[in-house]
């Protein structure tokens, strides 16, 4: 099997429709993957309700870009996504507005989807799940296009176009995945068969600016200044991996899809990648390379695995009380009774939805001494 992957330079958003067309030029042209009349399903990453310029969500003029070539190719679209948090239709007009989506849309035809209906589909080809909730405006598409932003994720270490796809589970579905797969190995599983369930037909990357550090929402903006582009989500993960510096075997989603043979050969298009990888990319605090523990005993590796994650830890000065973490927290780890979050160590699953979800940046990622003192020695 061989995939390409396109990698095209953008100095800014400014510049986006120009990209996006190179990027799928690169890669046989839209009219490769967009009939005219087809139903085509388009999926930004719009986590929850963030300004453009926060670099957590698929800019807006990435997203109109993609929407006018699309329909140039006399594609119908659908702009669909189930954000963190509820799943009604107040939510996601709150979400396109603030997201910038509204404004992308305008003037074009593209519907930007209210129907919150979902099914439950069987796939029976699954590694770690059989079947999944999926929201209808997906499985009702001929043509599926996801838009992923480039960034760090404090559970799954990368937030790519494998992950982004986690945002057509139905909303509260979503924490009970969580709940159900409280390992990381195991969620990120689900997510390969995620992926292969819905299957898009194309992923096309916003790397203009995405984040370090702690994302998905609380790091810091970096510029990378790319757009990318594939028909296979797993091998523009793998490729945008290499960029932030990650090795495959570091981010979960890609080596599960490298060891169930998903990738195969990646052939690069457009610009080289030796000279755009970011050495200096900031990881996230809770990202730990454990496998380099597992040549330990299992019951040894289970204590230090303990005694080494990572945890959410409040910063009161900065929480307002509004309680969405406790919300969203999938085992209900977090009680609100005293006005402020507790968050009860022995329930929580280390899933990180609460750190995604605050609209303060008041989780932070609390590592342990032994934590630190083990990246310094095996760096
Ligand atoms: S979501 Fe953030 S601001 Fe709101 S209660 Fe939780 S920690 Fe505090
Ligand atoms: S407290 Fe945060 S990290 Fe722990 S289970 Fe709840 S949402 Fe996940």
């Amino acid at each position: 099997m061989q995939n390409k992957v396109s990698v095209v330079k953008c100095a800014d958003y400014s510049h986006a429709a120009k990209a996006v067309r190179e990027s799928l030029d690169l890669i046989g042209g839209i009219e490769k993957y967009v009939k005219k009349g087809d139903r085509v399903l388009i999926k930004p990453n719009l986590v929850s309700r963030k300004k453009p310029d926060e670099a957590v969500t698929t800019h807006p003029a990435f997203l109109r870009a993609v929407i006018e070539i699309v329909e140039e190719a006399g594609g119908k679209v659908t702009v669909a996504e189930s954000p963190g948090g509820p799943y009604n239709a107040a939510a996601l007009k709150a979400v396109y507005r603030m997201c910038g989506v509204y404004d992308a849309a305008e003037g074009t035809s593209a519907s930007l989807n209210l129907d919150t209906s979902f099914t439950e589909v069987s796939f029976d080809e699954g590694k770690t799940v059989k079947s999944l909730p999926i929201i209808n405006p997906v499985l009702d598409a001929d043509v599926i296009i996801s838009l992923p932003k480039l960034k760090t994720h404090a559970m799954t270490s990368y937030t790519g176009a494998v992950k982004n796809l986690f945002g057509t589970v139905p909303g509260t579905y979503k924490a009970e995945l969580h709940f159900r797969l409280d390992d990381r190995k195991a969620f990120c599983s689900m997510l390969v068969d995620l992926c292969e369930c819905v299957k898009p037909t194309l992923s096309i990357m916003d790397g203009v600016w995405g984040m370090e550090g702690n994302g998905p929402t609380a790091g810091q903006n970096r510029y990378i200044g790319i757009v990318m582009a594939s028909a296979s989500a797993h091998a523009l993960d793998k490729i945008a991996c290499e960029i932030i510096d990650y090795a495959p075997y570091e981010v979960d989603t890609v080596r599960e899809a490298e060891e169930r043979g998903l990738i195969g050969t990646v052939e690069t298009v457009g610009e080289p990648i030796e000279p755009l990888i970011i050495r200096d990319f900031v990881k996230p605090e809770s990202h730990f390379n454990l496998l380099k523990l597992l040549s330990l005993p299992p019951a040894v590796n289970a204590w230090a695995k303990a005694a080494l994650a990572s945890r959410p830890k409040i910063n009161y000065d900065a929480c307002v009380g509004c309680g969405e973490c406790a919300r969203c927290c999938p085992p209900k780890a977090i009680d609100m009774s005293g006005g402020k979050p507790v968050i009860d160590k022995r329930k929580c699953i280390k899933c990180f939805c609460c750190q995604e979800l605050c609209p303060q940046k008041a989780v932070m990622i609390h590592r342990p001494f032994l934590n630190r003192f083990m990246i310094k020695f095996l760096k």
